[in-house]
């Protein structure tokens, strides 16, 4: 580019694309300004208020366009929108379901299935989806009691992890994949995701490197140009697998993400939990993968959804979700059907429902 182009560019009055770390920063807390931006009645907003008890709405003004105006039971709303039915106790529904802490191998290690760790690198979400199993672990707390929680956020990375990882790793030559898991795992900057494909490389067992997602779905914008070409450098195969549930998730700027994501030759996946109201039919399920599958990404897994309490409103019973596979390879390429799964505290892999 000239410099005269570049002047004129750093001149323009265009609305400039705010970065990650600012839409991060100015995501949408306060019940009430999501209902006045989103049109809603304001009676939502209350609700919210109470329902969001140590989870609190959290959601990036990015997805606000995504959201149909006026209609509280909006797929993409429904996932972020605090409601009262999370504050019903109901059997069955617990706060910690997967017994996750029974699997910590060493500080920020969970070694649960052979031949793969999980590396919770960050507590941290860019979003807050009401159905996660996240919602109860003590850190929703921390961050929703902080007046600069967003600071806290990106700046508490946690690079000191890095040796511990690289200790374990060098111990269990079994270990031939690292999962980057979170919370978000994209919410630490660019510096430390070099630091990290840099450190992983080096070590000669190790083949594949995985990240789960939500990050470049709700803020693309995290898609830089550093991170992409310190992915593309390193030499690991490379697998992200992206959290999407519903298609009106995917927008142009989403799209645009997800092929910069492809090109630097990262395989692209898709999970996603089966919600009711969000995606519970096929219709909607279908259209979500022939959308991803245009921009290279394959399903992999659609999650049952694990029963935390106050999630019990998103559970759809296993047999629908039953019909609703069988319907999907009805409409689908055996190859864009996912595998309807479920986590089994103690299990050594996701249990195939069918
Ligand atoms: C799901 C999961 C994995 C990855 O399992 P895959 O079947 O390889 O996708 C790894 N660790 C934990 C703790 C998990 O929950
Ligand atoms: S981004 Fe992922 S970990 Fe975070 S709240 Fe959403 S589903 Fe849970």
């Amino acid at each position: 580019m000239s410099e005269a182009a570049l002047l004129s560019e750093s001149q323009s009055d265009l609305p400039r694309v705010p970065d990650w770390k600012t839409v991060l920063a100015e995501a949408i807390r306060d019940p009430q300004e999501l209902c006045r931006e989103l049109e809603l009645p304001i009676s939502l907003a209350e609700h919210a208020r109470r329902a969001g008890n140590g989870f609190s709405l959290l959601l990036p003004r990015t997805v606000l366009p995504r959201i149909r105006k006026g209609d509280p039971r909006d797929p993409v709303l429904r996932q972020f929108l605090p409601v009262w039915e999370e504050t019903q106790a109901v059997e069955g529904f617990t706060t910690d379901p997967l017994q996750e802490q029974a699997a910590l191998a060493a500080p920020g290690i969970l070694a649960k299935y052979h031949g793969r760790i999980l590396i919770v690198t960050h507590p941290a979400c860019p979003v807050h989806c009401r159905y996660c199993f996240r919602r109860h672990f003590p850190y929703a707390q921390a961050l929703d009691g902080g007046q600069t929680p967003q600071k806290e956020t990106v700046s508490g990375a946690q690079p000191r992890l890095i040796a511990p990882v690289v200790d374990y790793l060098s111990a269990h030559p079994e270990v031939t994949e690292v999962i980057f898991s979170g919370g978000e795992p994209l919410i630490i900057d660019d510096v430390e995701w070099t630091a990290w494909l840099e450190a992983l490389e080096g070590i000669p067992h190790l083949r594949r490197v995985r990240v789960h997602t939500r990050m470049p779905i709700v803020i693309p914008q995290r898609v830089t140009a550093e991170f992409l070409a310190a992915f593309k450098r390193c030499s690991l195969t490379k697998i992200v697998v992206l959290h999407a549930n519903h298609p009106r998730e995917i927008d142009d700027a989403v799209g645009a993400a997800i092929q910069r994501l492809r090109a630097t030759g990262a395989i692209l996946l898709v999970q996603s939990v089966l919600l009711a109201g969000v995606n519970d039919s096929a219709e909607v399920l279908a259209e979500l993968y022939e959308k991803l599958s245009d921009l290279g990404v394959m399903p992999y897994y659609l999650h049952q959804l694990d029963r935390v309490a106050g999630t019990h409103h998103f559970e759809v019973p296993e047999e629908r979700g039953r019909r609703i596979v069988v319907e999907l390879r009805q409409r689908l390429p055996g190859y864009l059907v996912p595998r309807y799964v479920r986590e089994v505290p103690g299990a050594t892999s996701k249990v195939p429902i069918f």
